[in-house]
């Protein structure tokens, strides 16, 4: 595929792998510098929940309608990926359960929105009899899904090459290379990649490339499996209770997350295994027997008003996509469109995740 459109992307999670893809299925040369290994950051440290109910509870409409427009994508857009690749992404519509004490909200939500079903306390325990009885009654969500995000980044980065994109692991952006004003490539500590476009889609670590409103969040998460002699296998939905979330994967329950703003510290603390297992047990006291399998932290790319960057950035030929805070995986298949449309001159940026919402560096 010949083609005199050259895009560079800066950053192999999620973002910059499925953009890269749809730019080079649209017939882009397309080159992803990443720094360490593709999908080794954010995208592999998440719960890969796809998740509109809990996580959008006080998101302005705009981010709503975004995430709505995603999760209609997430189905055709994980077979496609794993009809590319040739692997399983594990994408699951299994629902979503959110436990609460108040009724009296719960009802209101699932009056107003036709997705949310009311469950009383009796309902659930008839459908999930593990869980504990604290609780008023649950916000069933059956829309909701989950995805292997492992996988999912592993499936990407194939499809990505099998679309004939290129893919340069272990190379870091150090810097920006400039014709006048406008932004023409990219520097490494080994040489320089010329683009019409430049994408920046380096997660939590997209500020230390320009200067952009962009802050690490950390989340700590555990994973726990079951003794030989479980009472209970939980292949459910995903459960929100507690301020956890459980997530079923691969035989594995997934135990999240921890919000902390400590820089880009990514030390495991044994507090927040305390902290994840007990809430856990009191969503579903007979995890107090599952043993712990894995402990692991990442980086969420947060913004100061809580909505993603995308589009362009007030540097001439630099494109951004990053901010997506706790729905990176969420957004991913309306975030590939937009930007690829975006790079392509074919669509516009949403008013409110426009990156020049906020001021530029200083000259
Ligand atoms: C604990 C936790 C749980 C989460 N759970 C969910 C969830 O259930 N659902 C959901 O939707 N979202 C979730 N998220 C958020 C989601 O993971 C992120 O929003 C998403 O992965 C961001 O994707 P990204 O591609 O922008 O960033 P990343 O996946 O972090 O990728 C950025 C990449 O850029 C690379 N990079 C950085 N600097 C440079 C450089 N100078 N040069 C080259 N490469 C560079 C990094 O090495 C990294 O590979 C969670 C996050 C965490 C931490």
């Amino acid at each position: 595929m010949k083609s005199d459109m050259k895009i560079v992307i800066i950053g192999a999670g999620v973002a910059g792998l499925s953009i890269g893809w749809r730019l080079r299925q649209a017939g882009a040369e397309v080159t992803i510098l990443e720094r360490a290994q593709p999908a080794s950051g954010a995208t592999w440290a998440s719960a890969g929940m796809i998740a509109l109910a809990a996580e959008l509870e006080t998101s302005p409409p705009v981010e709503v309608d975004f995430a709505r427009q995603s999760n209609a994508l997430w189905p055709g857009f994980a077979r496609e990926i794993e009809e590319e690749s040739g692997q399983a992404v594990g994408y699951e519509r299994s629902g979503a359960l959110l436990l609460s004490d108040d009724a009296v909200a719960m009802a209101g939500r699932a009056a107003a929105d036709t997705d949310l079903t009311f469950l009383t306390a009796e309902e659930v325990r008839a459908r999930w009899p593990m869980l504990s009885g604290e609780y008023s009654g649950g916000l069933w969500a059956r829309h909701e899904a989950h995805v292997d995000n492992r996988a999912l980044g592993r499936a990407l980065a194939i499809a990505f090459l099998k679309a004939g994109g290129v893919l340069k692991p272990a190379e870091a952006a150090v810097n920006l290379e400039y014709r006048g004003r406008r932004i023409t490539g990219v520097l490494t500590p080994f040489t320089r990649y010329h683009g019409n476009a430049v994408l920046l889609a380096a997660g939590a670590w997209s500020g230390q490339v320009v200067q952009l409103p962009v802050t690490p969040v950390k989340g700590e998460m555990i994973a726990l499996t079951p003794p030989p002699d479980a009472e209970f296998d939980f292949v459910g939905p995903v459960v929100w209770g507690q301020g956890v979330y459980l997530v079923p994967r691969g035989g594995r329950l997934l135990v999240g997350a921890t919000v902390e703003e400590v820089g880009f510290d990514t030390s495991l603390s044994d507090g927040a295994v305390r902290h994840l297992r007990q809430k856990a047990e009191a969503v579903i006291p007979g995890l107090a027997r599952w043993r712990l399998d894995e402990h692991w932290a990442g980086l969420r790319p947060g913004t100061p008003d809580g909505l993603p960057l995308l589009g362009p950035s007030h540097e001439q030929g630099l494109f951004i996509a990053s901010g997506q805070y706790r729905n990176g995986i969420l957004f991913a298949p309306a975030i590939a469109q937009l930007m690829a449309d975006m790079i392509r001159g074919r669509a516009e940026p949403i008013d409110a995740f426009d990156p020049r919402r906020f001021p530029g560096a200083k000259p």
